[in-house]
């Protein structure tokens, strides 16, 4: 950031320690605020999450404080269907009015909230506390139902509460790390560089068990790629071979658990043997008998589990498959031996502690009598929810038949992020009332009928806290003022509750004072009967709330020393204090695949963007990794359905169908494809892959099967390619397929098209006027132009044959410059830089923006290793997170020919 943003511009002098906004790994970071607007980041040494390191998001975080397409003030759907500037009082009093007459007129059952693991615990608890206690319905969800719901569901049954037993050092301390359903190498960057760190220090051995070969596998001492769906069938084989081979904890298993014959029955009738476990998952037998004698014989092991274990219509099943065999063993509650979930978000753990979940009440207490009534006392609550409420998946589809007729969405996306999107598009555009709370003007959601848009404050601005994966509580800080009119969500929520007539319940006075009441509330008539309790941090005055190092859960009053881990008395929440074997059901996919939908979609993350990237989506470092929506596939299946590597194809569900370069790759298990989840109706044409997903969940926990859709692909030509770059937002023509990504000084539209390059020469001109450099050869089928104001680039557009389009990473640099020397400027319509030098090709470090064209320079010219190739070029000196593929360059690099070209060509 270059000038001074005037809403930026009084920003406070001084580093802040803060936690970053993104995955659930909770790091700590350091925000230097430079007086204009930006800030500088890095790691906060001193956090016990990360110790200073940051992955490639977390890094880039400062090129993420822009105002641009920010909300700033309440806005209001006026009697003309437009969207206008209304002032605070009036729109909360309009939610408020409109809640109550709903509310009057159908019943409490007719309002809904939906939030995110984005909001601080304090944003929960208010929410929670609003709609629970006061109107009286538990139709409060959270986007968190797409990410760890199945964990939830698969604690409280093996355990009697949610409780993640173990803490991130257990990582550093165990000897075998067993990672399932868990591309950690990208999703939880800074704990996987934890676990390299240990097997380089200690000699921990990696398990990677997964459809997919991720770049996790590449550091896998053994990798699983075991079919879709099969997991719970790999550890009930574990749990028999563990009773078989005299690995049982036996005294464990009788002091401390019920339940543990069936659970073994049920695990025989799945997986009786090392060769029926292979049969089961699709398995080498070899293989599966290597992972079982290693967990037997080894008792320090962690097994992580993520996104793959959880998002299943099985998937709490999945969970206590797992949760059985650390339970056979008695390896948890000990040092560097538990089962560990990790969450996605920043604050999943936080939303779980208030109990913002349909199926939860409040601070881990749940729809039970008991509780019920004691919530009710503490909260002197008028009209409390007395059954659970309607999960996401549910809750979505009760607005499509109208039953859910007012929904105030907060921080999220679920136009995007839902399984069915579009169906969940249409559910929204019914509702007689939608509010949102956004720091975004515009996204999917918003355009999906909002009737009142309302400005929260976004990271760097706001101030609370959020939980990590291994349950640590640390402070998000504000070092930024607010802009515009922004405020804390949990600032609008009080107000509304207050003039719901609520004002006595919601006075508070800074977020210190909520945090003061959530505490107390996990403590209250506690007694050890209940996991969670911060007892102790209830009666915390706002300048220690201020200064609050990060801690652990939990943190009882009277506490002189709070244990880490739970569970290492081998007393558990039940009310009989022992766990719970849980015989799982017989493993399956509840989709058929068949002629018509041939093939699976399996969705996910990329390394460096995060959910549907309004924020890292602004940052240029981060779109140069894997700048376009794309679906991966087996050579096999590539050649079967006449797929090429960098075509394009079309990807159909019964949901819906996307468009979307294709990445073939020996990675991906034949019958399987994968999507990422990341793109939008805002960043591209055709490539909302939330749309194609089933919305199928899973009995227990309601999270949806988002791994294994039904799918068939079809190759789609297009006869040119090329992209646009511009210093503003544009609106590509309805033809053009398009992807959009930050770049320096603007932004970047990458497309492709089979129409007439004239109409695109006349489109440029409707953009960026007459005067025009060009050139275009529309025989050859080559078209190049470029506006200019002063001495920089302001748009310009390169469209190709698909072999020949232009590289658009010269075209990038020269565009990121202010200015251009003449030889620059005569060079940018030839798509080769000046020098003569290649393009930097896709940016596979984007700590030092080292391309794939230098690291594939680099190895042709001898370097063999990630640290060779660090020395050389800095790649992976940083963060760490684009190690894995460093070294999987340089493994292509040995298996085919080592020629750059053709490690070029490689994706
Ligand atoms: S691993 Fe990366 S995204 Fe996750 S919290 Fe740490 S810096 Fe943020």
């Amino acid at each position: 950031m270059t000038s001074v943003d005037p809403l930026r511009a009084t920003g406070q002098i001084g580093s802040t320690s803060t936690t970053c906004p993104y995955c659930g790994v909770g790091c700590g970071v350091l925000a230097t605020p430079d007086g204009r607007g930006g800030a500088a980041i890095s790691g906060d040494p001193a956090h016990p999450a990360n110790f200073g390191r940051l992955c490639s998001k977390g890094s880039a975080l400062g090129e993420t404080l822009g105002l641009e397409n920010r909300l700033l003030y309440p806005m209001i759907r006026c009697s003309k269907g437009t969207m206008e500037r209304i002032a605070w009082g009036d729109a909360l009093d309009h939610v408020a009015h409109r809640f109550a007459h709903i509310v009057a007129r159908d019943g409490p059952g007719a309002v809904a909230f939906y939030l995110s693991g984005q909001l601080l615990t304090e944003d929960y608890y208010v929410a929670n506390k609003l709609m629970k206690g006061f109107i009286g319905s538990a139709n409060v969800d959270t986007n968190s139902r797409l990410c760890m719901a199945s964990s939830v569901a698969g604690h409280r049954r093996g355990f009697g509460a949610d409780t993640v037993p173990g803490v991130y050092e257990d990582i550093d301390q165990a000897d075998l790390l067993v990672l399932v359903g868990s591309n950690a190498a990208w999703c939880h960057p800074v704990l996987f560089q934890r676990m390299i760190a240990n097997k380089q220090r200690r000699g921990a051995r990696i398990v990677v068990i997964d459809p997919r070969r991720t770049d996790t596998a590449e550091e896998a001492d053994l990798f699983l790629g075991l079919k879709v769906g099969s997991d719970a069938a790999l550890f009930a084989g574990l749990l028999v071979h563990l009773a078989d081979h005299g690995a049982l904890d036996r005294d464990y298993i009788d002091r401390h658990t019920t339940g543990f014959d069936e659970a073994l029955a049920r695990g025989r009738s799945i997986g009786g043997s090392a060769a029926a476990t292979a049969l089961a998952t699709g398995l080498a037998e070899q293989d599966v008998t290597s992972f079982f004698k290693m967990f037997a014989a080894t008792a320090r092991v962690v097994t992580l589990y993520s996104q793959g274990v959880n998002q299943s219509a099985q998937g709490t099943d999945k969970v206590n498959a797992i949760l059985n065999c650390h339970l056979a063993t008695g390896r948890i509650g000990k040092v560097g031996a538990s089962p560990f979930s990790l969450t996605g978000q920043p604050n999943a753990m936080g939303g779980r502690e208030v109990g913002g979940l349909a199926n939860q009440l409040a601070a881990h207490m749940n729809f039970t009598p008991a509780d019920i009534d004691r919530v009710r006392r503490f909260w002197k609550a008028p009209r409390i929810a007395t059954h659970e409420g309607l999960k996401a998946v549910q809750m979505f589809e009760a607005i499509g038949r109208g039953e859910i007729k007012a929904l105030w969405v907060m921080g999220t996306n679920p136009a995007v992020s839902l399984p069915d999107a579009d169906a969940a598009r249409r559910a929204l555009k019914k509702l007689e009332l939608l509010v949102i709370s956004e720091n975004v003007l515009s996204n999917d959601t918003v355009s999906s009928g909002v009737h009142v848009l309302l400005p929260a404050l976004a990271w760097g601005e706001k101030s609370g806290t959020v939980t990590n994966s291994e349950r640590r509580i640390s402070r998000q800080r504000a070092f930024l003022p607010a802009p515009g009119e922004a405020k804390p969500d949990w600032w609008i929520v009080s107000e509304v509750a207050r003039r719901l007539g609520f004002g006595s319940a919601f006075d508070f006075p800074s977020s210190a004072a909520i945090f003061r009441e959530h505490a107390a509330l996990s403590a209250f008539e506690n007694n050890g009967s209940r996991d969670f309790d911060i007892g102790a941090l209830s009666s915390v005055s706002d300048e220690a709330f201020d200064a609050m190092t990060p801690a652990l859960w939990p943190h009882r009053l009277g506490d002189v020393e709070p244990p880490e881990r739970f569970f290492s008395d081998g007393e558990f929440f039940s009310a009989d204090r022992r766990a719970r074997f849980v015989a799982p059901e017989q493993p399956m996919v509840r989709t058929a695949t068949g002629m018509e939908r041939p093939l699976r979609l399996n969705t996910g993350r990329i390394r460096d963007q995060w959910h549907t990237m309004t924020r890292t989506g602004t940052s240029p470092r981060l779109g140069a990794h894997l700048p376009e929506p794309f679906v991966e596939v087996h050579p096999d299946d590539a050649a079967r359905y006449g797929l090429t590597d960098d075509s394009f194809a079309r990807v159909v569900t019964d949901y819906g169908q996307c468009t979307l370069k294709v990445v073939v790759t020996e990675g991906q298990q034949r019958g399987m494809l994968f999507a990422p989840i990341h793109w939008s109706e805002a960043t591209s044409s055709a490539a909302r892959v939330g749309a194609l997903v089933a919305p199928l969940t899973d009995p227990f926990s309601g999270q949806p099967e988002s791994k294994a859709t039904p799918a068939s692909i079809v190759p789609y030509e297009y006869v040119f390619r090329g992209f646009v770059l511009s210093r503003k937002p544009l609106a590509l023509p309805d033809h053009a397929w398009w992807a959009r990504v930050a770049i320096g000084g603007g932004l970047a539209y990458l497309i492709a098209d089979n129409a007439d390059l004239k109409g695109w020469s006349s489109w440029l001109r409707s953009v960026a006027g007459e005067d025009l450099a060009e050139y275009s050869d529309f025989g050859g089928g080559v078209y190049r132009a470029a506006s200019f104001a002063g001495e920089a680039i302001e748009t310009c557009l390169f469209l190709g044959p698909a072999h020949d389009a232009g590289d658009w990473s010269v075209a990038k640099e020269l565009f990121a410059a202010a200015t251009l020397g003449d030889d620059q400027r005569r060079s940018l319509l030839s798509g080769k830089a000046a020098e003569g030098r290649a393009g930097a090709g896709p940016i596979v470090c984007a700590c030092f923006g080292v391309g794939r064209t230098a690291i594939c320079d680099a190895i042709a010219s001898g370097a063999r290793s990630a640290a060779e190739l660090g020395a050389q070029l800095k790649a992976g000196t940083n963060c760490g997170s684009c190690i894995p593929e460093l070294k999987r360059l340089i493994a292509q690099s040995g298996s085919a020919d080592p020629d750059r070209a053709k490690l070029v060509a490689v994706s």
